[in-house]
């Protein structure tokens, strides 16, 4: 179980997270809000990457930042900028994390097989990740934040910039990471996380706004039937527009 207590997050004088308190248990969660909302913030916090100015994050009861190694060892973490180790080979990469990730010489050959495997990578593992497809990119990060099979799975835009057949791809393979688990993926595009999700995080100016089931969300702000015209409700609509290109 993850817990946040009141996590507030400034940069300088700008506040980019205010008081944000939440519980996850095991399930696919959606964090949607727009560019800015304070999504990669709010995940950087819960990897540990960035602390908090404020409030506290807890696995299981016990401080992230007491727990540190044992936590960083059940978390897998997708960060949302790509272009890094470009001229590593998938495989290269990927033993690189693992060796990060403190997963032994003797276990990484075959953990590193079952991940490429997982995102269907195998025949394109010994290529550099400079020539691959952004979508190939994206599967590539997902297969490092599985590594090790982790607990908590935080995937940052996992689906940006790709194509409709590639954004299935993806959605699909993190629907099927199996059910003992907290997987928590940011989009601002509805349509990539509301058929997996169990619930859906909204985030806006740094303010959770709330978190429940699609269905009970559309029943709660302004009666819509579908999340795409919920998010436009609360959101507004012209950025969502124009980043997924449907105006
Ligand atoms: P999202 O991922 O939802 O697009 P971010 O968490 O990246 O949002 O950003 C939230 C807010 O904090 C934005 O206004 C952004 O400009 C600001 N911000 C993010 N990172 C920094 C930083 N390192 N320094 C200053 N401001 C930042
Ligand atoms: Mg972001």
């Amino acid at each position: 179980m993850l817990e946040l207590y009141q996590i507030t997050k400034k940069y300088k004088d700008k506040l980019a997270l205010d008081k944000v308190s939440l519980t996850l248990d095991n399930g696919i969660y959606g964090l949607l809000g727009p560019n800015g909302a304070g999504k990669s913030t709010l995940m950087n916090i819960i990897t540990g990457n960035i602390k908090p100015s404020n409030g506290q994050v807890k696995w299981n009861k016990q401080d992230i930042e007491a727990l540190g190694a044992e936590y960083r060892s059940l978390l897998g973490y997708a960060p949302q900028q790509q272009g890094l180790y470009n001229t590593f080979t998938g495989r290269r990469f990927l033993s690189y994390m693992a060796t990060l990730k403190g997963i032994s010489k003797k276990e990484q050959p075959s953990e590193i097989e079952r991940v490429l495997s997982y995102v269907n990578m195998t025949e394109a593992a010994n290529r550099k990740i400079g020539t691959y497809s952004g979508g190939m990119k994206q599967r590539i990060l997902i297969a490092q934040a599985i590594l090790g099979d982790p607990k908590l799975i935080v995937l940052d835009e996992p689906t940006a910039g790709l194509d409709p057949k590639e954004r299935v791809r993806v959605r699909e393979r993190i629907q099927a990471l199996s059910g003992d688990k907290i997987i928590l993926v940011s989009t601002h595009v509805v349509s990539d996380i509301e058929p997996i999700a169990k619930e859906i995080i909204l985030i806006k100016s740094g303010d959770l706004i709330d978190r429940d089931t699609v269905p009970r969300l559309c029943e709660k702000y302004g009666n819509v039937n579908d999340l795409e015209k919920l998010y436009m409700e609360i959101f507004g609509g012209d950025e969502h527009n124009a980043s997924t290109g449907t105006l």
